[in-house]
């Protein structure tokens, strides 16, 4: 568990359901829910939300015991649009308070600029009791600088793309110094790293599979990740990262792999709208 600034408490290791279709996303989380995960991340945008909240159901797990993220759609950052659809999110996930909700993306030129609006109603939202902890995703350092300077209220994470080819060094590192918790997206670079011959031969000298290296790096760290997999087997190797340990030397080699701007694998966020 990792204690965001907020004082609430997040699995540092979770599930993610990007590119999860609607049709599937109940069984999917089901699996993800028996191997152990109690962390989903989920947005308005991957309509996927009424999956998770069947398997939530269906579960019987006790709510406190799950962390349930969602974000905040593209088309709502309107505030009363970021109030109606959060509604529609806790009836969709069949809650009735949310965990962490993000904005998905700064989406700096399609509303002017003006996602400090957005995240006012965000932290209105914290306030009215219906959400737990407010956060962002995708906020480049200008765009954390904005909204805190404004509204005096920094986010309690910045979920933003992190993998070995593109650490993400500067968002991360502003993220960092303000007290914001970072979540790496696309942490094994949505498959990309999982062939480097770098991670494979740290992988063969501990025994393990490549990506269970590449997720072991994030979780040292300090990071808070979500892998994906429909594969109930991936979902438990992807679970099982607490038992052995990276060295030193290793981490630094991991990092050596960054390559730069070419490395991402989403856009850039300065300019994505
Ligand atoms: P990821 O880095 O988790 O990679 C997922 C892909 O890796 C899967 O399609 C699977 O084919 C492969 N994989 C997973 N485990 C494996 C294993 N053990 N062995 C071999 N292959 C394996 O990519 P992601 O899903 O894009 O990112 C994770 C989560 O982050 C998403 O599901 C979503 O919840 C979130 N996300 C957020 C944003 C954002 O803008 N905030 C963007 C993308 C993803």
């Amino acid at each position: 568990m990792i204690t965001l600034n907020d004082k609430t408490t997040i699995p540092q290791l979770g599930f993610g359901t990007y590119l999860v279709q609607p049709e599937e996303t109940a069984a999917a989380v089901s699996s993800a829910l028996e191997v152990g995960y109690r962390h989903i991340d989920t947005a308005q945008m991957y309509e996927n939300e009424a999956g998770v909240g069947a398997a939530v159901a269906a579960s019987g797990l006790p709510r406190d015991e799950l962390y349930l993220t969602s974000k905040l759609s593209n088309a709502a950052h309107r505030p009363d649009d970021v109030r109606r659809t959060f509604g529609e999110t806790l009836d969709r996930l069949r809650v009735d308070y949310l965990d962490l909700f993000l904005i998905h993306w700064p989406l700096p030129s399609r509303y002017d600029g003006d996602f400090v609006s957005t995240w006012k109603a965000m932290t209105e939202l914290v306030a009215d009791g219906r959400l737990r902890s407010a956060g962002v995703s995708n906020f480049e350092p200008g765009h954390l600088e904005r909204i805190i300077g404004e509204t005096g209220v920094a986010p309690a994470v910045n979920q933003i793309e992190a993998h070995p080819y593109f650490p993400n060094t500067a968002a991360r590192e502003a993220s960092l110094a303000h007290g914001i918790k970072v979540e790496a997206w696309g942490p094994l670079a949505q498959g990309a790293v999982l062939h480097d011959e770098t991670i494979a031969k740290i992988a063969a000298a501990h025994g393990r599979a490549a990506s269970q290296v590449v997720l072991r790096w994030h979780i040292q760290r300090g990071d808070i990740i979500f892998p994906k997999s429909m594969r109930p087997e991936r979902m438990r190797e992807n679970f099982a990262l607490f038992d052995f340990v990276l060295t030193d030397r290793e981490m630094a080699t991991i990092d050596a792999l960054d390559k730069g701007a070419i490395g991402r694998v989403g856009p850039n966020p300065g300019t994505f709208d």
